[in-house]
Formats: structure tokens, C-alpha cells, sequence
């Protein structure tokens, strides 16, 4: 068998996911809360199956469900989207943002990403048969560097794909980052796949979003999920926003990735947002509260921490700790520590020299991440 994938190995997140539950530690590593969602929404979910929404819902997605997206994009960013045409229901974030690619990713052409990226881009990317130009962000502010884009435009660029706020650093972009994107690209014939799963969690004044930039909008499909609003990863429900035209490709994929996806999780969250159209709207500053729980029970240890915007990610810098690479020592971590968290460089396709960073998820009980602190305190 000839691989389509031959770097690709099991994603880092299944693997220190497994060696916690095998070491019993303290899992900071996959991203996902430990802590239950809205009750309310449960029970709309276990009603949902048992009074009969358990068929196929049409392709695009439940129209109480779309709705209730379109009033959202609506009411957080002043855009007006068709439920009808501009909207699609997707099997997680993950689907959306691979049948995107798959639809407009032709082989051969470049796909420009930010270094670090999040896993699946690449991957995705290779098997449409496109071409990976990668970014490199700095840390510790990971701040994208315009003018080392503008050199990676070609007559092959098709797709531009940013991520903010951003896993793994925890960074935001600023408004002026959209401008400068969108200057960049205006005159060429180039789409962007927004990656926006973390909209609702950045500690900042406002979220900086594609959705409030009219111009770069029209050339964009916008990804999120409720997997990461709603504490429900396991549910695998997300969407897609983008005009017309790029949302009829879009379809053309996903009506034979998924058709569609679970129906009477798409029914309990219509009616949830319908009912509390305002169910994201803490997000922030929940989750603000464990980052800061969790940087104060590691201010006094030999880790550095790097600034948080956004996510539930927390960058640690262990130079002083430890000459290990980063993936050597997160696995010492689990064995020696008692806590998973994950190696920073797979992220990258260069990591740069020396960098030894680790990430740790913080949407955890508050208990849990400071018994994880005083461990990890120890050394
Ligand atoms: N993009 C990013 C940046 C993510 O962190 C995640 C979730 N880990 C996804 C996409 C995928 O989201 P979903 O679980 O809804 O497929
Ligand atoms: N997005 C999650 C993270 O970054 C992991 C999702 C997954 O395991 N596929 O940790």
C-alpha cells in the first residue's frame, strides 16, 4: 500500500490522550472540558430523540438550527447571512473546514497557512492534491508577519487559511491583521477559510472576526462550533458561513462527506439558541477566570507562562526546566509529573530551533487545574 499520507502518523491528540488515561494523569493535553454542559440543553437533546427527530435532517442543516445561526452572526457581528443559501450544518468544525478545502483546493494549488497550525489543515490540504506555504509566527506573540505573506503569493495561491483566536497559542488577531490580509489578497483571485471555532473565548476588548469585515466576507467561509461554545466537543456539531457561490461547491462535498449531520443534536441547539439566543455571551469570561486560576498556581514555578488572548490554551515556556524536546518531555511529564499536556512543535511544519514549549487545555475544573499547577510546581 502507497500511503496518500506517509508523514501523517495517529494525531497527537489520541496519543497523549491515551498514555494519560494509561498513567492516570491529570489530562491538560486534547482540548475539552471536564466539567458537564447546560442541563437544558441535555434534556432538549433526550427529548429531541425520544419524540422522533432521529431521521435524516435535510442536507444543509435543520432550518430551526440555521435560524438560529443566522441570529447569531446577526446579533455578535451586525452580518446579515442567509439561512437558506449562506449556511451549512457540519459534522464538527473538522467536516466544514475539510470539505471547504476539498471543494476549492485543485491539485496543484498553494494553500498558505500559519506555522503553527492546527493538525488537520495539512492533511487535508495534501489529500485534495494542493501545496502547503506555511508563515512562521514568533513566539511569544505569534504575531503574523505581513510582509513574509505578500512573498508567498503566487499565481498558484488559492486559499489563504487563518485561525484566530489560535490553537495552539492562544494569540487573537487585530482588526488591522484582517485589513493587512485582506490588502494583500484583493487584487488576486484567492479565497480564506476562517477558522473562528474559539469566537466566543478571547479576553480582549471584542473578538476581531471575518464576519465584521464586509470586503474579506464576500470572499470567505467563516467555521465555528458548538462543540467549543456549548462544552459539548463530543457532539461533532459545527458550521459554515460563506456566500452563495462558495457554499454551493462547499454542499457539493459535504452532501457526500456526511449529508448531514446528527439530527436531534442540530434540533436540541436550534431550540436552545432560540430560547437563549444569548447562551455564548459569559464564554469569555468564564473561561478567563480558570486561565487566570491557572496562571496564578503556576506563577511561582519555573515555567514561563506566554500571554493568553483567547482559546482555553496556555502556552508554558520549560527552557529553564528541562534540555528535552518538547514531545521527550511531555511524555517525562506523564510519567514523572503526572500531567499530559502537548508538545508545541507538532504543530509546525518547522518548529524553531530551541523552542520548548508545551500547551495545556485550562477548561477544567478549577480543582483540577490547580492540583495540575502544584505538581507541575514541583520541578
Ligand atoms: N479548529 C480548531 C482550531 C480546533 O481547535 C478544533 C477543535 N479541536 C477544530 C477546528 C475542530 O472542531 P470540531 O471538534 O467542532 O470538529
Ligand atoms: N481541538 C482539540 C485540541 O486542540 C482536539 C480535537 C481532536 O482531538 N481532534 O486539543
Amino acid at each position: 500500500l502507497t500511503s496518500k499520507l506517509p508523514a501523517i502518523g495517529t494525531t497527537i491528540f489520541t496519543k497523549m490522550s491515551a498514555l494519560a488515561a494509561e498513567k492516570g494523569a491529570i489530562n491538560l493535553s486534547q482540548g475539552f472540558p471536564d466539567f458537564t454542559a447546560d442541563a437544558r440543553l441535555l434534556e432538549r437533546a433526550s427529548q429531541a430523540i425520544l419524540t422522533g427527530n432521529n431521521q435524516y435532517s435535510p442536507m444543509a442543516g435543520l432550518p430551526i438550527l440555521r435560524e438560529a445561526i443566522a441570529g447569531l452572526v446577526e446579533r455578535h457581528y451586525d452580518r446579515t447571512v442567509s439561512a437558506l443559501d449562506e449556511i451549512t450544518v457540519t459534522s464538527g468544525a473538522s467536516e466544514a473546514i475539510f470539505d471547504a478545502i476539498a471543494a476549492l483546493v485543485h491539485h496543484g494549488d498553494e494553500v498558505i497557512l500559519f506555522d503553527p497550525a492546527y493538525d488537520l489543515y495539512e492533511p487535508a490540504v495534501a489529500l485534495a492534491g494542493g501545496i502547503c506555504r506555511r508563515v512562521t509566527l514568533l513566539a511569544p506573540e505569534f504575531r503574523p508577519d505581513w510582509q513574509a505573506f505578500a512573498e508567498l503569493l503566487t499565481d498558484k495561491t488559492r486559499l489563504v487559511l487563518i485561525n484566530t483566536p489560535h490553537n495552539p497559542t492562544g494569540s487573537c488577531w487585530l482588526a488591522e491583521d484582517l485589513e493587512s490580509l485582506w490588502q494583500a489578497i484583493a487584487s488576486r483571485d484567492i479565497y480564506v477559510l476562517s477558522d473562528e471555532v474559539y469566537e466566543f473565548i478571547h479576553f480582549g476588548e471584542s473578538v476581531v472576526s471575518v464576519h465584521k469585515h464586509a470586503e474579506l466576507a464576500k470572499r470567505s467561509l467563516v467555521v465555528s462550533s458548538f462543540g467549543k461554545s456549548f462544552h459539548l466537543t463530543g457532539w461533532k456539531v459545527g458550521y459554515i458561513v460563506a456566500p452563495k457561490e462558495l457554499t454551493v461547491e462547499l454542499r457539493k462535498v459535504h452532501q457526500f462527506v456526511s449529508f448531514c449531520t446528527v439530527t436531534p443534536l442540530q434540533q436540541a441547539l436550534g431550540e436552545h439558541l432560540t430560547a437563549f439566543p444569548e447562551a455564548s455571551a459569559g464564554l469569555a469570561g468564564f473561561y478567563q477566570q480558570k486561565r487566570d486560576v491557572l496562571r496564578k498556581a503556576l506563577a511561582g514555578s519555573r515555567f514561563t507562562l506566554l500571554p493568553c488572548e483567547g482559546t482555553y490554551f496556555q502556552l508554558l515556556d520549560y527552557s529553564a526546566i528541562s534540555d528535552l524536546d518538547d514531545v521527550a518531555f511531555c511524555e517525562w511529564l506523564v510519567d514523572h509529573v503526572g500531567v499530559a499536556a502537548i508538545p508545541v512543535s507538532v504543530f509546525y511544519q518547522q518548529a524553531p530551533e530551541g523552542q520548548r514549549i508545551i500547551r495545556l487545555c485550562f477548561a477544567k475544573e478549577e480543582s483540577t487545574l490547580i492540583e495540575a499547577a502544584q505538581r507541575l510546581s514541583f520541578l
